[in-house]
Order: structure tokens, then C-alpha cells, then sequence
């Protein structure tokens, strides 16, 4: 996991709001290279599903990458204001995550899921592997295919892409 999805990772949990993505990653031998995430929901509120616009935005983005080789791993966080109504929720999955997982990986057997919490960060669907740093292995240019292909997305649907990419829902 590259360091500046690390910081944005970080900002979300610290929010009251709940937070749900998709993180476009590519194989790299036996690993996951994590490289951008398009953030499908930011609201209070337990058990969030995508927003249907940023849904259709995320869906659009796969489209043009897709042939690419990208995989994509279903994101969200048991933020710190979560945790305050829940607080069993800081180091689990809760059971509508774990149902909904498994409807998806019976949909999907490469499904894969990353949740974090101010305490954890926990992989469904990933079996022994754990989530390290990965500047290393990462190029900055990599991401540049990704933005130039949400730009023309969201140019195509008149979204801004300020506003897009940042917290504030379009
Ligand atoms: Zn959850």
C-alpha cells in the first residue's frame, strides 16, 4: 500500500462519516499492488451502501481500465465515529460486512476486501496475506492512466473532478 493511500486511509477513519470505495490494485507476483481509490460513499451512518452516482463513476472508470489488468478490492471504515456508537466495531467486521462479503465471493471468487478502523486494518478474501508499505514497488507514474480515465469519465457525466475526488459529494 503506497503511503499517500496510507494518508487518505488515515483522514477517513478519523472522520464521524463512514467511508466506502473501491481501491483499483494491480497482481504482482503472488501480491496485490494497492494504487487508487474512488470513494463511493462518505456519510454518517452504519452499513453504507455505494452512493449511485459515485457507484456509476466507479463502474465507468473499471470499464475504460479493464483490459488493463487491475483488480479492484471493496473498501470501507469503522471510523472513530463508528466506533462511538459501535464499539465492538473498531476491531471486527461487522455481521451485514460479513454477509455481504460472501454473497460477493460467491459472485466472484477473486473477491477481495480491506476494512479499516482506527485500531485495525483487516483483508477478507486474501488468505494469509497482510498489507505492508509499498513505496518501493510503486511508481508515481502508475497512477496517471487511472486519473487520466476518471477525468474523461467524469468529464463525460459534467461531474468536476475537484469535487469529485475530494470529500464533498457532487
Ligand atoms: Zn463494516
Amino acid at each position: 500500500m503506497p503511503s499517500y493511500l496510507e494518508q487518505q486511509i488515515s483522514y477517513l477513519v478519523e472522520r464521524n462519516e463512514e467511508a466506502n470505495g473501491l481501491i483499483l490494485a494491480r497482481p504482482r507476483d503472488d501480491d496485490l499492488v494497492l494504487q487508487y481509490m474512488v470513494l463511493t460513499n462518505f456519510r454518517e451512518g452504519v452499513h453504507l451502501h455505494a452512493d449511485k452516482k459515485r457507484a456509476k463513476v466507479a463502474q465507468a472508470l473499471l470499464k475504460r481500465m479493464s483490459g488493463c489488468g487491475y483488480r479492484t478490492m471493496h473498501f470501507h471504515t469503522h471510523s472513530n465515529g463508528t466506533v462511538g456508537r459501535a464499539p465492538q466495531l473498531a476491531t471486527h467486521f461487522s455481521r451485514g460486512d460479513v454477509e455481504f462479503y460472501k454473497q460477493q465471493s460467491r459472485k466472484d471468487p477473486a473477491f477481495t476486501a480491506l476494512l479499516v478502523t482506527p485500531q485495525k486494518k483487516l483483508l477478507y478474501g486474501l488468505g494469509g496475506h497482510v498489507l505492508a508499505p509499498g513505496d518501493s514497488i510503486f511508481g508515481a507514474g502508475e497512477v496517471r492512466p487511472i486519473l487520466s480515465a476518471l477525468e474523461i469519465v467524469l468529464a463525460d457525466r459534467g461531474l468536476p473532478f475537484g469535487t469529485f475526488v475530494s470529500l464533498g459529494m457532487p
